[in-house]
């Protein structure tokens, strides 16, 4: 409930490319929407309201910016078309869900329940990361280091240099041979003998002249300054250490949707903790409650694409909250 007792019609949680464009389609349809954007937070790894492209210094795959454009100030553009609709926005978490009746009651960070008779998650997932402060640090500044090949791969800093991909998953194995098509070399870093990747995927990578695989072997440093230029290798067998000259490294060891908060909700996740939805729709299992972008989506995870299934998210509830009434 709002402070002035009332139930909201959509409540938004999540404010990346399809948490505003939802906000854009549900304002402009007088759904009166409220965007629970989240809180920024630092530990383990930088989580900020905006999402992934908070992180990102050049976005040059979204239609509509031949000369691209900065993942922040994209954001902020998002952000502005939803307010010039008239969304309105609160820089609280979502800590818990009560989807049991309607209207919904969500529980903010700031202890406040938010009443909402239908509700779009669009909170996203994050990319994992090894863990090393260099890393994180050159992630954020531009500096050579990034966890999506499709985002930052053909950026001319890669063009003709040795980049390195961590991971030995389906993920990997796309990002190696994505960025193949661009680097002088690419260096499979993986920390056992033997890859978790489907075996068509593997076989593209194993079959490329590019690719090199390193077996055994884990990220222990990354060294730079204003950008990368090696990392320190350590084998997992031996122990010993080694230096392999990089001017690129690219992290793909798998994504955690923010969907802990749903936690006893009754939401459908499936087993990596997406959210589940029906079919091409954004419907969950919980009539009334949608999602959208990365949060029920681990194959696209682009930002047109979270932002295409945010409109779909907002028509969805759009249609549901005209057959309740
Ligand atoms: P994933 O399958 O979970 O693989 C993650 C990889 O990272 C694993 O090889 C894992 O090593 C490694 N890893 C995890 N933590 C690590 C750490 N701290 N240090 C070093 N290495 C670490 O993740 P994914 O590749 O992102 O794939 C996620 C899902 O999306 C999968 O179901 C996948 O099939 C699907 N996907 C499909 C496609 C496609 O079909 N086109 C493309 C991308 C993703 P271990 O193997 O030793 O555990």
């Amino acid at each position: 409930m709002t402070a002035d007792g009332r139930t909201e019609k959509v409540v938004i949680i999540g404010s990346g490319p399809a948490g505003w464009t939802a906000a854009i389609y549900a304002a402009r349809a007088d759904l009166d929407p409220v965007c629970l954007i989240g809180v920024p937070r630092t530990n383990p790894a930088p989580v900020l309201p905006g999402g992934q492209l908070m992180l990102t210094t050049e976005v040059e795959n979204y239609p509509g910016f031949p000369e691209g454009i900065s993942g922040p100030d994209m954001m902020q553009a998002f952000q502005k078309q939803a307010e010039r609709f008239d969304a309105r926005v609160r820089g609280v978490d979502v800590v818990s869900c009560d989807f049991s009746s309607r209207p919904f009651n969500l529980t903010t960070s700031e202890g406040d329940v938010v009443q909402a008779e239908s509700v779009i998650i669009a909170t996203g997932a994050t990319a994992n990361w090894i863990g090393l402060e260099n890393e994180l640090r050159l992630a954020t500044s531009g500096g050579g280091v990034s966890a999506c090949a499709v985002c930052d791969g053909a950026l001319p800093m890669f063009r003709d240099k040795p980049l390195g991909v961590v991971g030995g998953g389906d993920s990997a194995m796309e990002e190696a041979s994505y960025l193949a098509k661009f680097a002088s070399k690419v260096y499979v870093i993986h920390r056992r003998d033997a890859l978790r990747a489907s075996q068509a995927m593997q076989d593209r990578v194993l079959s490329n002249d590019k690719i090199e695989m390193v077996w055994n072997s884990t990220v222990v440093d990354v060294l730079g300054d204003k950008a990368i230029e090696a990392v320190e290798l350590e084998n997992t067998q031996t122990g010993k250490q080694s230096r392999l000259d990089l001017t690129g490294l690219f992290v793909a060891i798998g994504h955690t949707p923010a969907t802990q908060f749903l936690d006893g909700s009754g939401i459908t996740l499936d087993d990596a903790g997406y959210v589940v939805v029906d079919g091409a729709s954004c419907r969950t299992n919980i009539g009334g409650v949608f999602a959208a972008g990365d949060v029920a989506d681990a194959t696209y995870r682009q930002a047109v694409t979270a932002a295409g299934m945010g409109c779909r998210a907002a028509l969805d509830a759009e249609r549901w909250l005209s057959e309740q009434e």
